[in-house]
């Protein structure tokens, strides 16, 4: 079956098949993670609907929305080849009412680590992905573990408001010599790129130690070996669920996240670990 492309909320209606339907919300730029994302929802549903919105309401005034890139009809091909069968690309005049008033609020989940960094990003995020959860009615969403705190708010909004769907995340598809990818590696210069492998080395280094405070230590270790270049915002280890930090006595799942500066470009990046008592 042809991908068939609803540039607005009444052609998503109409585009709507029998089966079960799975959700991978993008911002565009489609790179390998995504690919993996679309391939897992065909996997579960016998519909998947890729979404593609740049949402101007995570973004603050100073970050990159205005040039974030945009690469609509490659995307498209991406979408085909990996067997989507609708694409959702509303305008912001089509998803934002001018006159709205009420949105999503992300609670102290929100406020911390990456949400310190980014204030009001995480309302931006839920209030989008509602609205997406709502135009679409999927029976469950894909989310990358690469934006492991959007995961965890996402996942606690779908239980604080009784959302019926299920949310799946995916694995962090990386390049060879372990860069995440991201649509916004595409601003690194070919240095840039060299000092950004620094985030990803500095998790590897942290996730073979053992208790937290070595973990922590370690991966902070190789990210100032750095140099001047990379310009530190936070490296936390956190709780998964609601993105504390550990202490050293912490058991069970822990997600440490990194994020820095390289030049321009803001990178972030994570990996999961198992801590024992
Ligand atoms: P974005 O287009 O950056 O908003 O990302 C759309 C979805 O793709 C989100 O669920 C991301 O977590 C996911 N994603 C982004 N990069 C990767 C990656 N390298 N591996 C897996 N998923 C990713």
């Amino acid at each position: 079956m042809d991908l068939i492309v609803a540039g607005n909320r009444d052609d998503l209606a109409k585009a709507r098949g029998t089966g079960t339907v799975a959700l991978v919300p993008t911002m565009g730029a489609l790179h390998d993670g995504h690919r993996s994302l679309i391939r897992a929802a065909r996997a579960r549903a016998d519909q998947v609907v890729v979404s593609i919105f740049v949402n101007p309401l995570q973004f603050a005034p100073n970050e990159d929305f205005s040039r974030y890139p945009r690469t609509f009809d490659a995307d498209l091909e991406v979408c085909r080849a990996e067997g989507a069968g609708v694409v959702f690309a509303p305008s912001a005049v089509d998803m934002y009412r001018p006159d709205r008033q009420v949105s999503v609020c992300s609670g102290e989940m929100g406020t911390i680590v990456e949400g310190a960094s980014r204030p009001g990003h995480f309302d931006g995020v839920l209030t989008v992905v509602l609205k997406l959860f709502n135009l679409v009615h999927p029976d469950l969403a894909i989310f990358g573990q690469k934006d492991a705190q959007q995961l965890a708010v996402i996942r606690r909004m779908v239980a604080d408001l009784d959302l019926p769907i299920e949310i799946v995340g995916a694995p962090t598809v990386r390049e060879p010599d372990g860069l995440a990818l991201s649509s916004r590696n595409r601003y690194l210069s070919a240095g840039e790129r060299t000092v950004a492998l620094a985030l990803s080395r500095a998790l590897r280094a942290g996730a073979a130690e053992l208790t937290p405070s070595a973990i922590r230590a370690t991966a902070r270790a190789v990210l100032d070996a750095a140099g001047p270049d990379l310009d530190l915002d936070y490296l936390a280890l956190v709780d998964p669920a609601t993105f504390k930090e550990v202490g050293d006595s912490y058991a069970g799942s822990a997600v440490l996240a990194v994020a820095a500066r390289v030049g321009t470009t803001r990178l972030i990046d994570n990996v999961v670990l198992s801590l024992r008592p």
